[in-house]
């Protein structure tokens, strides 16, 4: 495969890791008196719904090109599609086979690289689709959840360099089997920032429905505030507890290759200019620290409660042993003991997961000795997240106040660093956003 001279393009995500900057040395044509910077752009769902949306992305790649900079584009499927896709499987089988799963999902993004070429070189830009494969990005086998492992940024920085605008399928890579594999929900996040850190990029800048980052998400609490700038620490447990802004994994990259984020809307600009939006940057480059960063919630965990479990040693690896075993994450997790010798244990698990999850623990039952499985998946969880909380205590006693305060009952608690979430009835979910939200005064003004 053809290289760009003097450096090697891949992005191999353990030799990497640690390195501090995204490019560095600066590559031969850099010195080029043209180049401004080399960009990816990422564009989500809602921002190519339709072809007059794809033409908006089209003429906002334009603008980056005309500026003189090189631009790699990575876009979702449209709005929609892959949760039309993801349905169909489910549809099919609960218990359909991941590989199959993945070669269904991964069709939207195949959709919009195509029609983004189209409309750039209907412009004038010169374009090209690359799916996954083509690429390559290297994953490993976790199908509906693969993790990347490797990118050949060769052929992207040479075609960036002679003008051409990439556009690439978000999402999808190719596993060791050479089969599709799909990087999980919103993966096109990740896909983005992974792109970035192996053509090492400038910047990294996420175009989305909203125009940056949040104390919460806009769409539950209109007092919400944009934040200028986000710690990645921050981002990675807001993503991880549910503010889809940006997709966990893609900040956990980000983070640890320091590729600049950037997360603006493809909507509310006008021609030309571009409103700022928020960054993701180091702890140290936020001047003022709130407790309380962001409230986040997530409907997407389902809470499952073994009864009568027997307490005796080993038994919390027989239960959760098999369903790491079948790829089934388990986030929240509380015992508690009965006089009997038995304890009741309660987790969460992924909505999705959660037919998986009761078929493995159906099969292990007579092994682990429980008297009943409960499903529930109507539940949310809600979180706060904030570095300040490091240093403060009181903090989740705040937020045990205000839920107490409007009736609202906890089922789980979880706590860690600069975290604490709430397992509640999903009825509760905006009630409980949004009391938070005022509770730790990030309301805006007015
Ligand atoms: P895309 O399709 O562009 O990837 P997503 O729907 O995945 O967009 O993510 C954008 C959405 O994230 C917004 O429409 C908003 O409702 C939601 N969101 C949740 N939490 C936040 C937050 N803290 N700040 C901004 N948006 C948020
Ligand atoms: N299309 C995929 C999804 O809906 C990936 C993404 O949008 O980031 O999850
Ligand atoms: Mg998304």
């Amino acid at each position: 495969m053809p290289v760009a001279a003097g450096r090697d393009p891949r992005y191999l995500s353990h030799a990497l890791a640690g390195r501090n900057r995204a490019r560095s040395p600066d590559p031969p044509e850099a010195t080029s008196k043209t180049r401004m910077a080399r960009i990816v752009m990422k564009f989500g769902g809602t921002s190519v719904a339709d072809l007059d949306r794809i033409r908006n992305v089209a003429g906002r790649v334009k603008r980056e090109v005309d500026a003189g900079n090189q631009v790699a584009v990575v876009v979702s499927a449209m709005a929609g599609t892959t949760n039309q896709l993801v349905k169909w499987c489910q549809d099919l089988s609960p218990l359909h086979d991941a590989r199959e799963y993945d070669t269904v999902v991964a069709t939207g993004e195949q959709v919009t690289i195509g029609l983004l070429a189209i409309a750039l070189q209907t412009i004038g830009v010169d374009a090209r689709s690359w799916q996954g494969w083509q690429i390559p990005i290297r994953t490993d086998d976790a199908h509906g959840k693969a993790r990347v492992e490797e990118i050949e940024g060769g052929v992207l920085i040479e075609r960036m360099a002679m003008g051409q605008v990439p556009v690439i399928a978000g999402f999808q890579g190719i596993g060791p089997d050479n089969r599709v594999t799909t990087l999980g929900r919103g993966g096109s996040d990740l896909s983005a920032v992974a792109i970035a850190a192996a053509v090492k990029a400038d910047r990294c800048d996420i175009y989305t429905d909203v125009d940056g980052i949040y104390t919460t998400d806009p769409r539950i609490v209109p007092r919400a505030r944009k934040l200028p700038a986000v710690a990645y620490e921050e981002m990675l447990e807001l993503a991880s507890v549910g503010a889809k802004v940006l997709q966990t994994r893609s900040v956990e990259l980000a983070m640890k290759q320091r590729v600049r984020v950037q997360v603006l809307s493809s909507f509310e600009d006008k021609p030309g200019e571009s409103l700022p939006g928020s960054l993701v940057v180091d702890e140290d480059e936020i001047v003022e620290q709130p407790l309380v960063t962001g409230v986040a919630y997530s409907r997407d965990e389902a809470k499952v409660t073994l009864r009568r479990v027997p307490d005796k040693p080993g038994i919390a690896a027989l239960v959760f042993g098999p369903l790491s075993a079948a790829n089934v994450n388990v986030d929240m997790i509380v015992q508690n003991l009965g006089a009997d010798g038995t304890t009741d244990m309660t987790f969460t698990v992924g909505k999705a997961d959660l037919p998986r999850a009761r078929d493995v623990l159906e099969k292990v039952r007579a092994e682990i000795g429980f008297e009943a499985m409960v499903t529930d998946p109507e539940v949310a969880k809600i979180s706060i997240v904030g570095i300040g909380m490091r240093s403060h205590a009181g903090v989740a006693a705040t937020m045990f106040k205000a839920l107490a305060e409007k009736g609202i009952n906890i089922q789980v608690i979880s706590t860690s660093e600069i975290k604490t979430s709430v397992l509640v009835g999903s009825e509760y979910t905006e009630l409980a956003v949004r009391a938070l939200h005022s509770a730790y005064g990030l309301d805006a003004e007015g």
